[in-house]
């Protein structure tokens, strides 16, 4: 596996994202600046934090001989479909453990279709099963269960240290730049990262996409892992996730049609959107002080 062509191409470091600045009003009028960094275009085919996450995991998978890979995530999910795309490019097995048994009596979603296209065997387990996978027990089971008892495992969202490592490049990429980098929080695994990474003076800031109260214990836990200590300025802003994960309600579809428009690119809508969104409604709300430039981190594309 070491000598196919396409190792080096997806594993190689890669030139830093673009960084660009935005004109908008809305920002404009309050004094802060805009930009965004375009990690969407870090990698054609694993876009921004997925490629940010999963390199050192494939790297460390490659280099330590495992036949394959095997992860976790729902029906919708960008990091199993990332993970599939990189399996296809490397050349190496990859297994899907995916929440929802009853999604295997049905026709595949267009994400999991893709998954299945570029390679990636799907096992499908129940609910309950899935929400216990972290239990060492529970794990050898579904492991065993998916065939998949040697793959190189990367948790549910690819958020382990190795991870943390990857997104403390995007986070040295930006030292200098700008004095608050945002970022949209799922696992909240690279907002961990990437405030490890920054510059003295620079505060990174997340947004959780789904309702809930432990991300931030969950961030300091990822980073005790990862850096063996709390790493970086770092909060969350909350109240922004519209109604919970992949909730997009109409006032938040017209927002990001609206940014497109004005700003010509594609904005994702369960994440990069409520960023956004939430950027434009803390600055209209006072929450930077004039001269602030806030810089935010597009994750991915739709
Ligand atoms: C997966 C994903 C995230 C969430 O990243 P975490 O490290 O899990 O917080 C953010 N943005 C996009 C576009 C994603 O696909």
């Amino acid at each position: 596996m070491n000598g196919s062509p396409d190792l080096g191409v997806l594993l190689r470091p890669r030139p830093a994202s673009p960084l660009v600045e935005v004109e908008d009003e809305r920002f404009g009028r309050h004094g802060v600046r805009l930009l965004v960094k375009r990690d969407d275009l870090v990698h054609p085919e694993l876009p921004g934090n997925k490629w940010r996450k999963l390199a050192p995991n494939l790297r460390a998978a490659v280099e330590g001989g495992f036949p394959g890979v095997v992860t976790f995530g729902g029906a919708y999910s960008n990091h199993l479909r990332a993970t599939a795309a990189a399996g296809r490019l490397l050349g190496m097995e990859t297994v899907g453990i995916v929440r929802g048994d009853e999604l295997a009596d049905r026709p595949l979603n267009a994400s999991l279709a893709r998954c299945a296209a570029d390679g990636m065997r799907l096992c499908f387990v129940t609910r309950s099963q899935y929400r216990r996978k972290a239990e060492p027990q529970e794990r050898a089971r579904l492991l065993e269960q998916a065939r998949a008892g040697s793959s190189y495992v990367v948790p549910e969202g690819g958020s382990n240290a190795l991870a943390l490592e990857g997104c403390a490049e995007l986070g040295r990429e930006l030292r200098g730049v700008s004095d608050v980098v945002a970022v949209a929080c799922g696992t909240g695994g690279t907002l961990a990262g990437l405030a490890a990474g920054l510059g003295p003076g620079q505060r990174a800031l997340g947004v959780p996409v789904l309702a809930g109260e432990f991300l931030g214990a969950e961030i300091r836990s990822l980073q005790e892992a990862a850096f063996g200590a709390p790493a970086g300025d770092w909060s969350l802003a909350e109240g922004f996730h519209h109604g919970g994960y992949a909730r997009v309600p109409a006032r938040l579809e017209a927002f990001a049609a609206d940014f497109e428009q004005r700003h010509g690119f594609a904005v994702e809508r369960v994440y990069v959107a409520k960023l956004l969104w939430a950027l434009a409604a803390l600055t209209e709300s006072g929450a930077f002080p004039a001269g602030t430039a806030v810089t935010a981190v597009v994750t991915g594309r739709p």
